[in-house]
């Protein structure tokens, strides 16, 4: 599915906060969302003197600062809302632990990769293995028990060995388990809506979806 490649920074300005989409590299570059706090284009300062946003809008925005951060498109985003509104529980819970249980995703929490577009990119580039098998599809669902490790032959590969170096996030989280000499990590349980540090309103999206 193709993906946008065009410059991340201008998604953050236009959700109007910080989505982190650089990675680490967002805590040591100049923000621009601190520099031109309003959204890009000719009537980005315009748009910021607007008027309160309408109901709709405020949903709309949220669902898209949500699908930005995992870097999703529309098609992909809607078939997990409709996957989470299916199973048993709250639908904006389970909608955001399935954005957390992408392979992609993971391999990004555990620090493999520096940013969640560098650990697709790892993914579709075969260097990651969940359970001793390669797997190359980003948006595969890890379960708990679940091992994910990088290949032997991709261990020491520079962006591999920088982002371990250069994390950033002081403690892994709580669900997931890492041996971070040998590059081999492991789902420990299923994350809850609590262990998922997503500053989001994902109710706002259920909202969104549900009219
Ligand atoms: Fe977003 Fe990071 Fe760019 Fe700031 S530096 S606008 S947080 S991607």
């Amino acid at each position: 599915m193709a993906r946008y490649t065009g410059p991340v920074c201008k998604l953050c300005r236009r959700e109007g906060g910080k989505l982190f989409l650089k990675g680490q590299k967002c805590y040591t570059e100049k923000c621009p969302v601190e520099r031109r706090a309003y959204p890009p284009g000719q009537h980005g300062p315009a748009q910021a003197r607007r008027r309160k946003q309408s109901d709709y809008a405020t949903q709309l925005r949220e669902k898209q600062k949500v699908k930005r951060i995992y870097g999703l498109h529309e098609k992909q985003f809607r078939n997990l809302f409709v996957n989470a509104a299916s199973v048993p529980g709250r639908t904006g819970d389970n909608l955001v632990v399935a954005l957390e249980s992408r392979l992609d995703n993971v391999v990004f929490r555990m620090g493999f990769a520096a940013s969640r577009n560098a650990a697709r990119q790892l993914v579709r580039h075969r260097h990651v293995e969940v359970n001793g098998h390669v797997v190359d599809v980003p948006s595969y669902a890890v379960g708990p028990g679940d091992e994910i490790a990088v290949r032997p032959k991709s261990k020491d590969m520079f962006p591999v060995v920088a982002s371990l170096e250069a994390r950033t996030r002081p403690t892994l989280l709580e669900w997931l388990a890492l041996d971070e000499k040998s590059r081999v990590g492991r789902m420990v349980r299923r994350p809850t809506r609590a262990d998922i540090p997503l500053a989001a309103q994902e109710q706002l999206i259920v909202e969104l979806y549900s009219k």
